[in-house]
């Protein structure tokens, strides 16, 4: 059985004049035990969305529709997200700066985490903290949980955020381009500690990023997203081997090479207010026919996990041209 399962997953927004914003369009998305998921796609694309509805930390104002099913339990009908928040599914952001709170020593933070979620008293909360900021590499841990977040740099500042999210020893952490702000040298190893992370800890680990660079080194399996759905979702090495939508085609040839030029993929991604018919991606689709700009394609399995939503799957001798 799936860890979490998401089912049919739409969000939705209030918009200017009595319009709305479709921001995630009817997602299917599973997560195993000890697997790392990535979900990739241009910013707008719903990975955030998708990733703040499964955590329940969606505005008031999003209208969420679907099934997200956590150990079982469907998150959206019952409403229980205290439950698993923060202890069962953990969070770390992009920007760690704005994710801790300028005005308090990190102690303060880990240690409330633990009181808060587990009952811990403050002295074995601060024991913990300090052995999880140990376990990701944080120098003199015993005296730096005393400083504020002001002075770590931007990569420690990540690390005290992986440490806090671990705290809890959640089944499933949620990395949010956690490490696009940060350098070459400092990414590196903040994805060595989340592979170590997850064999440690035996948890999964669903990464959100645009950077397919993180995807290689990483994941485990891809899920591509466009306007608010997933166009092809399967095993990273197959995927990016051979992939099947013309998107995640042209994802991959936008990603900087070695002595070539960039190739960008021409146009913008649609606005959620106005997502065009048919396939969302026709507008962009240098492989765009007949039945693309009416028809929505269906996802087609092309072998074993490995499955993409296009029409060229259904129509061989436009696939073959
Ligand atoms: Fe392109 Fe048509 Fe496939 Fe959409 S369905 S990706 S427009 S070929």
């Amino acid at each position: 059985m799936a860890l979490l399962s998401i089912e049919g997953l739409r969000v939705t927004y209030p918009g200017m004049q009595g319009s709305l914003l479709h921001v995630v369009n009817g997602v299917d998305l599973e997560l195993y035990a000890g697997e790392v998921c990535a979900v990739v796609g241009e910013s707008g694309s719903g990975k955030s969305q998708t990733a703040m509805a499964a955590m329940g930390l969606l505005d008031e104002q999003a209208q969420v529709s679907g099934v997200i099913r956590f150990q079982g339990n469907d998150l959206v009908a019952s409403k229980a997200w205290h439950g698993v928040r923060g202890s069962r599914i953990a969070m770390v952001f992009q920007d760690p700066m704005s994710a801790l709170n300028p005005y308090l020593t990190i102690e303060r933070q880990m240690t409330e985490v633990l009181m808060v979620h587990k009952g811990c008293s403050r002295l074995d909360a601060r024991d913990r903290a300090i052995k999880e900021l140990n376990h990701m590499r944080i120098p003199d841990a015993a005296r730096s949980i005393m400083r504020y977040p002001h002075e770590f740099s931007g990569g420690m500042r990540q690390r005290v955020l992986l440490a806090m999210a671990l705290l809890c020893e959640p089944d499933l952490l949620i990395a949010d381009e956690a490490t696009a702000a940060l350098d070459v040298t400092v990414q590196a190893q903040i994805l060595q500690l989340l592979k170590e992370v997850r064999d440690s800890h035996h948890m999964s680990i669903w990464i959100i990023t645009h950077d397919l660079g993180v995807v290689a080194a990483l994941g485990d399996r891809v899920a591509v997203m466009y306007a608010g759905r997933i166009v092809e979702t399967g095993p990273v090495q197959e995927v990016f081997d051979q992939p099947a939508h013309p998107y995640t085609q042209a994802l991959l040839e936008a990603m900087p090479r070695d002595d070539q030029p960039l190739r960008p993929i021409r146009g913008q991604p649609p606005s959620p207010a106005a997502i065009p018919p048919g396939c969302p991606f026709h507008p962009r689709c240098p492989r765009c026919f007949d039945p693309c700009d009416k028809e929505m394609p269906r996802g087609m399995s092309l072998s074993g996990e490995h499955k993409a939503a296009c029409h060229l799957l259904s129509h061989p001798q436009e696939l073959a041209s």
